[in-house]
C-alpha cells in the first residue's frame, strides 16, 4: 500500500490516525483496538469488516484446531 495514503486515512469511527501493519496488512486504531483489513492494497476503511483487536489478539490463530487433517 502505498504509504502517502496513510496520511489522508483516519478512522472512521473516532477520526484518528491509523497505524499501517504491513505484515497483517491491516490498518490499526489504537484508540478504538479495531484492524481495518487491506485487500489488493485497497484500505477497507468500514467498521463492519474491522476485526476488534480486544477480543481477538492478532497471535492467535482461531482456526488452529481445524487444520489438523489439513
Ligand atoms: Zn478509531
Amino acid at each position: 500500500m502505498d504509504t502517502r495514503l496513510l496520511d489522508l486515512l483516519v478512522c472512521p469511527i473516532c477520526k484518528g490516525a491509523l497505524h499501517y501493519d504491513r505484515e497483517a496488512q491491516e490498518l490499526i486504531c489504537p484508540r478504538d483496538k479495531l484492524a481495518y483489513p487491506v485487500r489488493d492494497e485497497i484500505p477497507l476503511m468500514l467498521v463492519d469488516l474491522a476485526r476488534d483487536l480486544a477480543a481477538a489478539p492478532a497471535d492467535t490463530a482461531p482456526s488452529q484446531a481445524a487444520s489438523a487433517d489439513a
